[in-house]
């Protein structure tokens, strides 16, 4: 039986040969009406799926293809019709959907297989993340990585060693863009497949978010692999070096929008690190830039859902911060913000349904933060609008690193005022930069200022900073990194401190929700 996301054929729960059994592929009601989702991701992922069919169908296999009410329900009804002496499924990689199997399981010859390890999608079983986060003290990415290098033998010497001296060349990674030309995207033109899943998605009962026109999302692994070549080929070298950066005029930079068939199972995590890796140890890009890339792969995107098996289904309810603030309506409607950055980050998932990490992490999540949303609301947004996200991505993202609503796996909270937008978008520390820099930067054209701390023109995400940390003192003291920034609160003195607080406190009184709300279904599908 084949999930939305277990578009791979080797996997374990699947026919070999077509002597070996028959597929069946559910499309559901209820996860298409479960939330307000991006006109593109429907396209995505339901045009996807039908590749997919079409393509066992042409290499010989008899596939069953339905619509259900729900993937648990169809599972039963084909079950009751077709009455087979075995059912196969990958594990659901949603928690939820991943219940319901397994209560399937207790009545139907039904074998759930494991989505990590050997036939598994990951590069780890669900079991083998839980036992190395047992009895440790901290639970930390940087902790986790080493071992996948040394299990899939990536960048390693004969000892395990890290190529290069060291685990991690992050430091390296954080120039900002300025002038520096990008290659573009080779998007794809959709299809007659994809075109009628489209027509359908336009109707007004069926997408509810997000601009359809310009859909270019790879569909089949024919054009994930051309993808996969294409950035290893063009962009990865720029990877490293321009990782964090910003840039008003390019949207993409030299990130490798391989989430979207990755999260799919159109690629598969070993052979894209490996491919970086392979990239650079024939000379052709810098270590910093194959490590960088690879770390994303195989260290966050492992350990990330790693944690989501571990913190379910409490993570959904992480709230530590205490942040109840509903979700303003520029996350909808871009247009009704004047911060440039949050604007432009939200006006290119409405476009796309992507942005690239430092949008979501420093810009959207940072100012989630500051301006205390509450994180159920901001993840709802995050999944309903993303064309990667699925819940097991997008939650620990979210909650844990974006917000900081559970400190269980990150340090502290990912904040920053504006002088590291501007840093990272290429301005000079004092004043807007250059004239030049003007079409790159969104501090040069926003109608707030980055070097004001207080007051109606002052960017809002510098007095929402402090204030942030004034409000959090306690809780953030017990971290040495912060406690250094609370030193320097400190010195500003009660005024500037009174000041701040007014500011920030005008910014989110300013703040409304969206109307017509929309009703977010988590556990439906
Ligand atoms: C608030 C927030 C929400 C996010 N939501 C999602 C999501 O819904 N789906 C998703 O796939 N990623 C998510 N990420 C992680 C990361 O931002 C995206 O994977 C990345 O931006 C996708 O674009 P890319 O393929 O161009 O990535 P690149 O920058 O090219 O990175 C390469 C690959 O590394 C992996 N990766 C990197 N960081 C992470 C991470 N923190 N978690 C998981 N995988 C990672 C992805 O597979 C990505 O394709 C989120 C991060 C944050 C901070």
């Amino acid at each position: 039986m084949v999930l939305p996301w277990d578009q791979d054929p080797t996997l374990a729960a699947f026919p070999k040969t077509p002597a070996d059994g028959q597929l069946l592929v559910l499309e559901t009601r209820a996860k298409v009406h479960a939330m307000p989702w991006h006109r593109q991701k429907l396209t995505l992922i339901v045009s996807s799926v039908r590749h997919f069919v079409e393509e066992r169908r042409a290499a010989g296999f008899h596939v069953e293809h339905r619509l259900a009410d729900d993937y648990a329900s169809g599972v039963e009804a084909f079950s009751a019709w077709a009455k087979p002496k075995a059912l196969h499924a990958m594990a659901p990689k949603e928690w939820a959907i991943d219940g319901r199997f397994r209560a399937l399981a207790t009545r139907l010859p039904l074998t759930i297989h494991d989505d990590g390890g050997p036939g598994g999608h990951f590069l780890t079983t669900r079991d083998e993340f839980l036992t190395w986060v047992k009895g440790r003290k901290q639970v930390r990415m940087d902790q986790f990585y080493p071992l996948m290098r040394q299990k899939l033998g990536l960048l390693v010497d004969a000892k395990g060693k890290p190529v290069g001296g060291k685990w991690s060349f992050d430091a390296d990674n954080r120039e900002h863009a300025r002038g520096v030309e990008m290659p573009t995207i080779p998007w794809f033109t959709p299809d007659a497949l994809t075109q009628k899943v489209m027509r359908w998605v336009g109707r007004d009962d069926v997408g509810a978010w997000g601009r359809l026109e310009g859909f270019g999302w790879p569909v089949t692994r024919a054009q994930a692999l051309s993808w996969l070549e294409h950035f290893v080929e063009r962009r990865l070298e720029g990877f490293g070096p321009y990782e964090d950066a910003i840039r008003s005029d390019e949207r993409f930079l030299f990130h490798s929008l391989l989430s979207v068939p990755l999260n799919l199972g159109l690629l598969r995590p070993d052979e894209v690190a490996r491919a970086a890796a392979e990239k650079y140890q024939r000379g052709h890009v810098s270590l910093a830039s194959a490590e960088g890339f690879i770390r994303q792969v195989i260290g966050w995107r492992e350990f990330i859902r790693g944690v989501y098996w571990w913190l379910m289904p409490g993570l959904r309810e992480a709230n530590g911060l205490s942040a109840h603030r509903p979700l303003p309506d520029f996350f909808w409607a871009p247009e009704r913000t004047g911060l440039q950055c949050v604007k432009e980050a939200v006006e290119s998932v409405h476009d796309t349904g992507y942005t690239h990490h430092i949008q979501r992490l420093m810009v959207l999540c940072n100012y989630a933060t500051l301006a205390g949303l509450d994180p159920r609301a901001v993840s709802h947004w995050f999944w309903a609008a993303f064309v990667d996200a699925y819940e097991w991505v997008e939650l620990p993202n979210v909650v844990g690193m974006g917000l900081h609503a559970t400190d269980a796996f990150t340090t502290k909270p990912y904040v920053a005022s504006a002088a590291y937008l501007k840093r990272q978008s290429g301005l000079s520390a004092k004043g807007r930069g250059p004239a030049a820099a003007r079409d790159e930067a969104p501090c040069a054209r926003c109608r707030y200022d980055p070097d004001v701390r207080v007051g109606p023109t002052a960017c809002p995400f510098n007095a929402m900073y402090w204030d942030f940390l004034d409000r959090h003192r306690e809780r953030l003291s017990k971290n040495l990194r912060m406690r250094q920034l609370l030193t320097t609160l400190d010195r500003f003195g009660p005024e500037q401190v009174k000041a701040i607080r007014q500011t920030a406190e005008a910014h989110r009184k300013s703040l409304r929700p969206y109307e017509p709300a929309w009703a977010f279904h988590e556990d439906r599908g």
